[in-house]
């Protein structure tokens, strides 16, 4: 596992490797350009290749264990859980980590969420199920997302490269809107009432709004969005990066893993 700075987790962890490329979201994938770069996959990450590229790492399944802290670990930054190269066997064995390890929480983000409410899994409660959605086309991935039986969903806007238009959010815990991360001649550029619509919407639904990142052009770059102040009606730019509250059952296993840290402090 590895410390990151993605901001809306702490770690990353990787028990698969690759991936293939599903959507315009995957044009500019991070992960295919470092592990082709570093030489762990050596074709690009098409449909044509997924069987070579995609591949289980059971040595890594276990990593969460050794950290003793609670932390918020993105699960597979580098390939997608439910990618159907994955097998079941081995998704099983990655939730099975996830449950044996309450005082973390896992977001798992993915592009096939048909996958992720097919297998039938009960889904631990610090298991958090993502879906990215890049542009209104890939919308009715939050209505698939929505039937998951995971204790908290949210869904990715990034790289938000189009207008999702009109969604539903009611079952979603969490989205995370942000513009591409990339190079000033690979970014496809967002513009912002497309993070404003996202951001009314989930208003509307009671669901956390994390803004991640501007695409990085002038006038609005960084990790703020120009919102309406509702008591001057003015607009201002401010940090919005809220998170869902894990529930009781995480709540009490973090508790008590900080309580279990501080007396082996006492006793050192
Ligand atoms: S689904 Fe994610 S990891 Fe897979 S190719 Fe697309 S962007 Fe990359």
């Amino acid at each position: 596992m590895q410390e990151t700075s993605i901001s809306w987790c702490d770690m990353t962890w990787n028990p698969v490797h690759g991936c293939s490329k599903i959507s315009p979201g995957c044009k500019n994938c991070y992960a295919e350009e470092i592990s082709l770069e570093s030489g762990h996959t050596d074709n690009p990450w098409t449909k044509k290749h997924e069987a070579e590229n995609v591949s289980e790492k059971p040595h890594k399944v276990n990593e969460p264990h050794k950290e003793d802290n609670p932390r918020r670990i993105f699960v597979n930054s580098m390939s997608d859980l439910f990618h159907s190269e994955v097998s079941e066997t081995f998704i099983r064995k990655v939730f099975r980590t996830i449950r044996n390890t309450p005082r973390h929480t896992y977001p798992i983000l993915t592009k096939r969420p048909e996958r992720a409410i097919s297998i039938d899994i009960q889904y631990p409660p610090n298991a958090w199920v993502g879906t990215s959605v890049e542009s209104k086309t890939q919308s009715n991935r939050i209505d698939t997302l929505s039937q998951c039986d995971a204790d908290i969903r949210f869904v990715s806007f990034e790289p938000l490269i189009g207008s999702v238009g009109k969604i539903d959010l009611t079952d979603i815990d969490w989205v995370i809107v942000g513009g591409e991360n990339t190079t000033d001649e690979k970014r496809r550029e967002m513009d912002h009432s497309w993070a404003r619509n996202i951001k009314h919407q989930a208003e509307r639904d009671d669901t956390n709004y994390y803004f991640k990142q501007s695409s990085g052009r002038y006038p609005e770059t960084g990790s703020k969005l120009k919102t309406i102040n509702k008591e001057t009606m003015e607009y201002e730019k401010r940090t919005i990066q809220e998170t869902p509250t894990p529930n009781k059952a995480v709540q009490n296993a973090r508790a008590n893993t900080d309580a279990t840290n501080q007396s082996s402090l006492k006793n050192f």
